[in-house]
């Protein structure tokens, strides 16, 4: 067995069979057998349990996204009036439309209107199912399945749409996020779920305000809601509920019926988007990529290793497996607090990823800066700290992180 020992700052690996005593040793046993590595003190890195370590969070998802065209126009109003205020909107997509409609399921000239809303920003596609089956209608009767349902509506989604950067890896589309027809799930849809590689689905359950529980027999989150802005919830009632929420710190899912809602008469939606959006403290996310973040701080918790820490300069590694990778993608940002010497006035803070890569100087954002979901660094002055978000790279599963001491 090999063995580690620390000797006067300097790692000594001790190897079978060689005497590092007084007797010299074995003259078979070449140099590069015994190897000397300086020891570097752990440096204090945290996974934030929240993106740039923000207040709190809000999900806003919207169901039913089908063929018909005033639902159509409808989810287009309200990813216009969530992207005025900041607010990531999370579709539901049913590709073959809503059965009890008769099927219009989503032509060509609407998955491009879709796409054109994506490539506006903030708008991240979840999967309602192919055709919303499970009430009138089953999921294994008049043409279709479970398989179909739940592995087709993601398939045609991501082949049917250029989805967002943060869901993709190698070249591949990933989308893990389902949004239950009806709100109902069983154990056929939750086992089918898990084997097409989704990481959380959403039931219509109310009240929910913090991240979802893990189902351990299926190996995904099982989310509810916190409400709907729906007809019966007043404007009052909404902006109450967001307010506890934000002043507990925990995190805020709203969810509406575009297809529903009377966006003529009722402006309810635009004023409690309004209300709840462009805050600086608060991190919005799409519902899939929230879960992604949630999934690598909750359960794959990224290797970090310190490669480096120095008086003028700290390097850390950060990796995460590849099978994660290859189910998930995973390639949102997630933050890192990492702390500095307290003798450090500034910091500068540069990223590579792999290690082929040049080491590129990261964006700085402010607390006064709004921005979600990219990659950047803000420093906490009072801590001595600095909240360092990035994603994994989409060609390797580590990044190095490297801080320079402002001045050096
Ligand atoms: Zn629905």
């Amino acid at each position: 067995m090999t063995k580690l020992s620390a000797i006067g700052g300097f790692l000594l690996l001790l190897i079978p069979g060689i005497s590092c005593g007084s007797q010299p040793l074995h003259k078979n046993i070449s140099e590069e057998s015994l190897v000397i590595k300086e020891i570097v003190q752990p440096v204090s890195v945290e996974i934030a349990q929240y993106y740039d370590s923000r207040k709190a969070v809000v999900i806003f998802t919207a169901d039913d996204w089908c063929g018909k065209e005033a639902y159509h126009q409808a989810f287009i109003n309200a990813c216009e009036a969530a992207r005025k205020n900041g607010v990531v909107v999370s579709p539901g997509i049913l590709p073959r439309g809503l059965c009890k409609l008769n099927y219009p399921g989503l032509e060509n000239n609407q998955w491009k209107d879709i796409q054109a809303q994506i490539n506006k920003g903030l708008v991240c596609p979840a999967s309602h199912s192919m055709s919303h089956r499970g009430k009138k209608y089953s999921y294994n009767e008049h043409g279709t399945s479970y398989e179909i349902e739940i592995g087709g509506s993601k398939k045609s989604i991501i082949d049917n749409l250029t989805l967002p950067l943060q869901n993709q890896f190698n070249s591949s589309e990933y989308m893990v996020a389902w949004i239950e027809p009806y709100g109902k799930s069983d154990a056929k849809i939750l086992s089918t779920l898990a084997k097409n590689n989704y990481l959380v689905s959403r039931s219509t359950v109310l009240n929910q305000y913090r991240w979802a529980k893990w189902n351990n027999i299926y190996g995904l989150y099982h989310s509810d809601l916190t409400i709907d802005i729906a007809s019966r919830n007043s404007l009052a009632l909404l902006d109450s509920k967001f307010d506890n929420a934000y002043s507990r710190g925990l995190v805020y899912h709203v969810n509406i019926h575009p297809g529903k809602y009377d966006w003529v008469n009722d402006d309810k939606a635009v004023k409690h988007l309004g209300y709840i959006g462009n805050r600086k403290d608060v991190w919005y996310a799409g519902f899939g990529h929230a879960y992604m973040y949630h999934y690598l701080e909750d359960k794959v918790k990224p290797l970090i290793q310190t490669i480096k820490n120095a008086e003028q300069e700290i390097i850390v590694k950060i990796s995460v497996p590849e099978t994660e990778r290859k189910k998930y993608g995973l390639s949102y940002p997630i933050t890192y607090k990492v702390s500095i010497p307290s003798n450090w006035q500034g910091v500068h803070v540069y990223s590579q990823d792999g290690s082929d890569n040049d080491y590129m100087p990261m964006t700085e954002k402010t607390s006064s800066d709004f921005f979600n979901g990219i990659d950047a660094y803000r420093k906490n002055s009072t801590q001595n700290e600095v909240f360092i978000s990035k994603g994994f790279p989409q060609t390797s599963n580590y990044f190095h992180l490297k801080l320079e001491k402002a001045g050096f």
